[in-house]
């Protein structure tokens, strides 16, 4: 790629966006079968807004998730993160990406069993080339953040799933990324937890955090202030809307 003075054809206010995506597409091909899972979706995310990513099992959220956090390459379309086409990247420069404008939490948690809740938070920051001592605090920090400081020696198997969550999340914030994505992060907790994790997510939002939560549950998207509905592979809906608030209200 070269980098000149051309303006990129997505060019201001579209640059200024943390995420803009036009006419993405994804094919997956598994031998003779080809399947679009998206098929020309436009969007744009802008700093400090909660979306939340809906639509019915099968629509595309994973796809177009993995995609904006940079684990998956669209098959056309361009994609500007924090107004830098990322799509020409080479694979060490998208984790490089990855790494420190990213922070993913997972349905599964995906926490190490064998460390501590601090070392686990401490992972990304290795990844990252974070100094020992630097990581610790920041882990600290993160942790505290989440209301676990005084778990951070303990390991993931004497927490709850509620707690796990939250490690999860602090994280996916330990490296402060420009964006946190979390998908169906409330896909494997009870109602009350769940209303935890997303009081949570709505105060980092409230912070200044950029938050974009993929669920297919109506409880879960009701925290979002904008809610953009896929089918299909395309966007059907892309609504604006009063949040519901943090379990503190
Ligand atoms: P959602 O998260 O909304 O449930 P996904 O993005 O996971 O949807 O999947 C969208 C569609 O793409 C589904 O039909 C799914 O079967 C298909 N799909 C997802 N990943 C792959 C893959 N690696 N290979 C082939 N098809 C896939
Ligand atoms: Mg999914």
């Amino acid at each position: 790629m070269t980098i000149g003075t051309e303006p990129h054809p997505l060019a201001p206010p579209l640059a200024r966006a943390v995420v803009a995506l036009q006419d993405v597409r994804k094919v997956y091909e598994q031998g003779e079968v080809v399947f679009e899972a998206l098929r020309g979706v436009s969007l744009q995310i802008m700093a400090g807004e909660m979306v939340a990513l809906m639509g019915p099992s099968g629509s595309g959220k994973t796809t177009l998730m993995q995609i904006i956090g940079l684990l998956d390459r669209p098959s056309a379309g361009n994609y500007l993160l924090g107004g830098r086409d990322v799509t020409t990247l080479s694979e060490n420069e998208r984790a490089e990406a990855r790494n420190t404008e990213i922070g993913f939490v997972f349905q599964a948690f995906h926490l190490l069993p064998r460390l501590s809740l601090l070392e686990n938070v401490e992972v990304p920051l290795t990844y990252a080339g974070v100094p020992p001592r630097e990581r610790r605090e920041r882990a600290l920090q993160v942790l505290a953040r989440v209301g676990l400081e005084s778990k951070a020696g303990n390991l993931p198997s004497q927490i709850s799933g509620g707690q796990k969550q939250r490690v999860a999340v602090a994280r996916a914030l330990a490296g402060s990324p420009r964006l946190l994505l979390a998908d169906e992060p409330t896909g494997n907790l009870d109602t009350r937890t769940s209303e935890e994790v997303m009081a949570l997510f709505s105060e980092l939002h409230a912070e200044g955090t950029t938050v974009v939560i993929v669920t297919h549950e109506d409880d879960i998207g009701a925290y979002a202030e904008r809610v953009i509905r896929v089918r299909d592979g395309l966007i059907e809906r892309d609504l604006r809307q009063t949040p519901r608030l943090g379990g503190r209200a």
